[in-house]
């Protein structure tokens, strides 16, 4: 068996189609969608991430606010800042980029944004809205994932999902959503002690754990959806937590990478982003 390729590329350019037009409507009632980005100190991929971001922005027509901080920068300051954005009507949707330096309390800045602006959908009254299955702002990347799986009609509902890693931006909202679907989770970390048979058991694999082809063929069962959420750079070529080459020959479906859950990250950042506008509007 060959897998077919879930394409996260071809989706978010699709999706960023569409959110043009969103945008264009959402003119027509003077309402400019804004995205604030805050970017602590000078972290090479974190500055790629939100050029990335504001190029996103730009394309679909959603105003980009990038606020650049040093890394000396106070919590008490940092978190001013963002009371200010929480204020500030022309902005829809607030983003810290992580990581941020040591001395602040991530969760308290996660915590000062507004939960109604809160696009990226990590703060604990989202979460929790997510948990309960109520209408929220997702996490992006697992939100992806889940759309990824939808456009190409995969049955989730009583699917065995295996995820592998439990971060709270990845592997935790992920297992959570495909639950919402109605999938049967079973979550797996770095402390599982049969991590390799619990692999093979799954239905829809979702692997997001940062280590390079870490997932070979031998993990996967026969027609198995798997969906690589890991990026890693090994050699200047960047990779993902499965192997590829040899998974593809097992699978039924299976994301590139690059190319896979990658562009959907950013384009799912978009439309909480539109979404947060429509709310005023
Ligand atoms: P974290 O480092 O926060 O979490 C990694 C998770 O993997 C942890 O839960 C850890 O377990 C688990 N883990 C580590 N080693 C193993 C192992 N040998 N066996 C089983 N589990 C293991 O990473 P993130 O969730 O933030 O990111 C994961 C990957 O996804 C990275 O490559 C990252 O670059 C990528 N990523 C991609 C995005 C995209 O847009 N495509 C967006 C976000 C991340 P434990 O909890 O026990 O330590």
């Amino acid at each position: 068996m060959t897998a077919l390729l879930l394409n996260g590329k071809e989706l978010a350019s699709k999706k960023r189609e569409q959110l043009k037009k969103d945008v264009e409507q959402l003119a027509s009632k003077q309402v400019v969608p804004g995205l604030a980005v805050i970017l602590v100190g000078e972290d090479p991929a974190s500055q790629t991430y939100v050029r990335a971001k504001e190029k996103a922005c730009e394309q679909a027509g959603i105003h980009s606010v990038l606020i650049k901080k040093p890394n000396t920068i106070t919590e008490e300051e940092l978190l001013a800042e963002i009371e200010r954005l929480n204020h500030d009507s022309s902005i829809d949707g607030i983003l810290v980029q992580l990581p941020i330096p040591e001395h602040i309390s991530e969760q308290a800045v996660i915590e000062k944004i507004a939960p109604n602006k809160d696009v990226d959908g990590f703060h604990p009254i989202n979460i929790g809205k997510m948990m309960t299955g109520e209408d929220t702002f997702l996490p992006c990347t697992p939100f992806g994932v889940v759309e990824m799986l939808k456009e190409a009609e995969i049955d989730i509902a009583g699917k065995h999902a295996v995820v592998v890693g439990r971060s709270n931006i990845v592997g935790k909202p992920v297992g959570q959503l495909l639950l919402n679907e109605n999938a049967t989770v079973t979550y797996t970390h770095s402390r599982t002690k049969n991590l390799r048979e619990l692999t093979n058991l799954a239905d829809i694999l979702i692997v997001a754990i940062g280590k390079p082809e870490f997932v070979g063929a031998e993990d996967v069962k026969e027609g198995a959806v798997v969906v690589d959420v890991g990026i890693n750079r090994v050699d200047g070529k960047l990779v993902g937590d499965v192997d590829f080459d040899s998974v593809k020959d097992k699978a039924s479906y299976i994301t590139p990478v690059p190319g896979g859950v990658g562009p959907m990250t950013i384009t799912m950042l978009l439309e909480n982003t539109v979404l947060s506008a429509r709310k005023r509007s």
